[in-house]
């Protein structure tokens, strides 16, 4: 598709400059071929005066000869620089259509990985659901069979409408990448409601969830309400997700010059140094039998997201092992 696009391209700017080019050359020959011509003789005699002597004229039809003799050479030039250019333009085109559309191209590719990867992750789901109420249904079994098959499909469909409004955000997110309507947020508030919501969850996990605001004067942000309880809700949720039982999780804020940063900090399982610039890419995640847990590996790359939207920063940092450090930098008002 993007071959036949390139080739189209390069016909195009080929004809276009070859076009141009050879209109310049001839426009100077025919324009030079012109003032070489009959009127260039009479305005030398014009110049000497109108009885001016045969050897005036003689000397003006050797230079207008010496005209005729360069424009022949111009046109020689002229040739064969156009005829050169027959060559080089179009090779010149091919890489220059080539570096049109790698932009373009690139997209194409990430949309295209994105569409394999997301059905790849639906087909999954589905698959286990479909030989789960097979399985069920070949032989007669007691209510507390159908009960426990219903209960895991609920649990499979809960994971697939998570997945499919993960992936209708990251689509919306890349449509209206510019139409954000930010409010003035004081982001403690923010954090204590994630935390206040995964209290519950880290307690199951005897993990100390803890939010400190010490030095910070009510840090407020030019930010979108529900998008940045999401942004702390996939990364507080993480925290606790990858830190074994009776683990902490510490939640800081700090002001700097022109940002307020959140560190999340953990004493988890840890980011390999491999893995540490990768994580945020769609669908990517570390070695499932070493964390698992069901994701889709989209949490980050939705956290990545919405931190460009607030033209913020995020910065990892993390020992396997000991734990990882995920720090947001948001601009400060
Ligand atoms: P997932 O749904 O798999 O958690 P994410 O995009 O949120 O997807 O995370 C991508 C991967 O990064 C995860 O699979 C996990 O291996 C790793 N990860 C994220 N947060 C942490 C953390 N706090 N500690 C260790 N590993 C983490």
């Amino acid at each position: 598709m993007f071959k036949k696009a390139q080739i189209k391209l390069t016909i195009l700017y080929s004809t276009l400059f070859l076009l141009l080019f050879w209109t310049f050359s001839f426009g100077i020959y025919f324009w030079m071929d012109s003032s070489f011509g009959e009127g260039y003789i009479s305005q030398v005699k014009q110049r000497q005066g109108e009885d001016s002597d045969t050897a005036t004229t003689k000397n003006a039809k050797v230079v207008t000869v010496a005209g005729d003799v360069a424009l022949d050479q111009l046109l020689n030039i002229l040739i064969v620089l156009n005829g050169g250019l027959l060559i080089i333009i179009p090779i010149a085109s091919w890489f220059l259509a080539k570096r049109t559309l790698s932009p373009v191209q690139k997209i194409h590719e990430q949309q295209k990985q994105f569409v394999s990867d997301a059905s790849h992750e639906m087909r999954t789901p589905l698959a286990i659901m479909s030989g789960e109420i097979e399985i069920t249904l070949n032989k007669k079994r007691t209510t507390e069979e159908y009960k426990k098959t219903l209960i895991s499909t609920k649990e499979e469909t809960n994971r697939l409408s998570k997945l499919v409004e993960n992936l209708l955000f990251l689509a919306n997110a890349d449509r209206n990448e510019k139409t954000l309507t930010l409010e003035l947020i004081d982001i403690t508030d923010v954090i204590s409601d994630v935390v206040q919501s995964l209290q519950l969850k880290s307690n199951n996990k005897n993990i100390a969830l803890t939010l400190h605001t010490d030095n910070v004067t009510t840090p407020m942000v030019h930010g979108h309400p529900t998008l940045l309880h999401q942004l702390f809700y996939n990364l507080i949720d993480n925290a606790i997700i990858y830190t074994p039982k009776k683990g902490k999780v510490t939640i800081s804020l700090s002001e700097l010059k022109n940002f307020v940063s959140i560190a999340i900090v953990d004493t988890g399982i840890g980011i390999g140094h491999e893995h540490q610039t990768k994580i945020t890419q769609r669908f990517y995640r570390i070695d499932t039998a070493r964390s698992q847990t069901k994701g889709y590996g989209l949490g980050l790359s939705i956290v990545k997201s919405i931190i460009e939207r607030h033209k913020g920063q995020l910065r990892i940092s993390s020992k396997v092992n000991k734990g990882s450090t995920f720090t947001v930098l948001l601009p400060k008002i």
